[in-house]
Parts: structure tokens; sequence; C-alpha cells
């Protein structure tokens, strides 16, 4: 993977959704963006998981240059998160079932499995019937387990206010992965000066250009097309490039099709763009769909995410 990155100007990430854990969803998201051009796929730490990514790959007909990482998230990080419904408080109206970004709920209810925790529905319950909660995973029991199946990259979600949870993770992470890493960090919890002695100190462990910093401007608020939503995006990546570290920067967290635009203005040194919310929403109406491998069907999709793919890759 290494040595495809610094082969490449810039690669398309194809962000799954650390917390999706739908087999279905990640297996047709992955066939497709390999298709379209996507390098990168990342996707949640559960071995069904990345089967299902593997088989997506094999579906898209490409495996040479195609490379999944699995993110772990951690106590307090929103990709984990799972929304709960109290049905005593719900009222059945029905907005949260057609608000949902990756129709998790279905006749409000929650599909535990596709909900990908970005609180959209519980911060628009006007019942306060939605709550979000954390899922936590044992990694010393899953991550030899990815491992030993193949991965290529493990990525840490270092958001936590909890700095003993993020350096017994990271101690974790790299006692049992030697291959790339990647760490992916915001501001919601943490300001500048925090975000930069956090990462400082998490590549002490690590050869320079080995790590992958995923500046994650709003995790998961990328669902609009426009240059206002990838802003803080760009402006997180900034913040890193400054720093002048030994990594690698990929740009996410409000990333869509106008990020690489934006970032070339504003004279970003970037690696490569990881999308989420609109990669995964612009496909929206094809992914549940019984025919989707219908060549009919999978060509109109394909046509939407090579063309996002193409505009991250100028
Ligand atoms: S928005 Fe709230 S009250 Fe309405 S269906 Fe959803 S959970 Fe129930
Ligand atoms: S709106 Fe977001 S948090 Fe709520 S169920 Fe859907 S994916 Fe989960």
């Amino acid at each position: 993977m290494k040595d495809f990155i610094e082969q490449h100007k810039h690669i398309f990430k194809l962000v799954c959704g650390a917390g999706n854990e739908c087999e279905q969803d990640v297996e047709r998201y992955t066939a497709l963006y390999s298709k379209a051009g996507a390098t990168v796929f990342d996707i949640c730490a559960k071995p069904e998981i990345l089967k299902a990514a593997k088989l997506g790959l094999k579906k898209s007909g490409i495996l040479k240059d195609r490379f999944i990482c699995v993110s772990v998230g951690m106590k307090g990080d929103p990709h984990i998160t799972k929304a709960v419904i109290n049905k005593d408080k719900c009222c059945e109206c029905g907005f949260c079932n057609n608000i949902c970004p990756n129709n998790a709920i279905v006749n409000n209810s929650i599909i535990e499995e596709k909900c990908i925790g970005c609180s959209k529905c519980s911060n628009h319950c006007s019942n306060s019937a939605i709550t979000m909660v954390d899922k936590d995973i044992d990694l010393n029991i899953v991550l030899p387990e990815l491992v030993s199946m193949g991965i290529d990259c493990v990525e840490l979600h270092a958001t936590s206010e909890l700095d003993e949870d993020i350096w017994e993770k990271w101690d974790i992470i790299n006692k049992h992965f030697d291959g790339m890493l990647s760490v992916c960090i915001d501001r919601l919890n943490l300001g500048n000066k925090q975000v930069l002695s956090r990462l400082k100190k998490m590549l002490e462990k690590r050869i320079p250009y080995t790590t992958i910093i995923q500046a994650d401007g709003i995790p998961m608020s990328g669902s609009d097309d426009s240059y206002k939503t990838t802003l803080q995006a760009v402006a997180m990546a900034e913040i890193i490039q400054d720093a002048n570290l030994p990594v690698y920067i990929l740009i996410s967290g409000g990333t869509n099709s106008k990020t690489a635009k934006l970032a070339q203005i504003c004279d970003i040194n970037y690696k490569g763009i990881a999308i989420g919310s609109y990669a995964r929403k612009i496909i929206k109406p094809y992914i549940d769909r019984s025919d989707f491998y219908n060549p009919n069907v999978f060509n109109q999709a394909l046509k939407i995410a090579k063309d996002l793919v193409k505009e991250s890759l100028i």
C-alpha cells in the first residue's frame, strides 16, 4: 500500500462507515466504487464485513491495487454509536424513517447493522425518543483475526478525550499489525494544539511515512455538495500540513465533489480524499435494489460513482 501511495499523486478512499455492519451494503459499495476507480475501502472492524468487502472487490473484477482499511472506533466516537428508539416516547410520526441517510430506519425501528451513528435521527426527533449508544469491541480478539484474513491498513479514530483509551488501543494496534496505519482525528473534542500534541505522541511509535492522518473536518457531515460543507475538511488538512509531520494526509469529514478543487485552491499538499456520507448518498437509490447487479442498474450507479472519483482525483 505504501508503494501505491508513493507512486500516485492522489488516491480515493471510499468510507463504507466504521459503524456500518451491513454485509450487503459493504459488498455493494465496494464492488461499485472499486469499478469506479476507488482504491482504498474503509470498513468496520468485523470479520464478516471484511469478507463482504473482499467479495465486493471480487465482484468488481479488480483485485490489483485495491486496499482494505479496517476502522477502529472507541468510546465517544460518533462513528461507532448506534441509534436506539425508546418506543414509550415515540409517537410513530415517521420523520426519522425519511431522514436516515443509510436506510437504517424502517417502520420506526432501527436496523442496527445499517446504522452508521450519524445522529441525524436523534437530532431531529421532536419527542427526544432516540438516543445514541456506544458500541465498543475487544481489539485483542478481533484484530488478530482480521490480520490473519488479510488487511492493508488499520485506522484508529483518535477523537476521544480519554487519553488512556487512545494510548491503550494505539499500543494494541501497533503490536498486532505492522503495515500502514491511519489516524482519523477531528477538532470536535480537541483544540488544534491538543490534536497536534496527540498526533506527535502517536507518531513516536511509527517509522516516517508509514502513517496516514485522516484529517476529519466535521465527521459524517458531507451529505451536501457545496464548498461550504467541505470547508472544515480542507481547514483541518491545512492544520496537519502546517505541522510538517512525516505522514500522508487524507482529507475527510465533509468531503464531496468540491473537496479536491477547494484543497488545490488552498494549496493543500494532500495525498487523497476519503468520502463517506456523500459517496453513499449519491448512489442510495440503487444500493438496496434487489436487481442491483443487473448491468443496466449497476451501470447507472457506476456512472454517478465514476464522476465523483474523477472529480476527486484531479
Ligand atoms: S422521529 Fe422520533 S417520534 Fe418520530 S418516528 Fe422517529 S423516533 Fe418516533
Ligand atoms: S439517521 Fe444516522 S444515527 Fe439514525 S439510524 Fe440512520 S444512520 Fe443511524
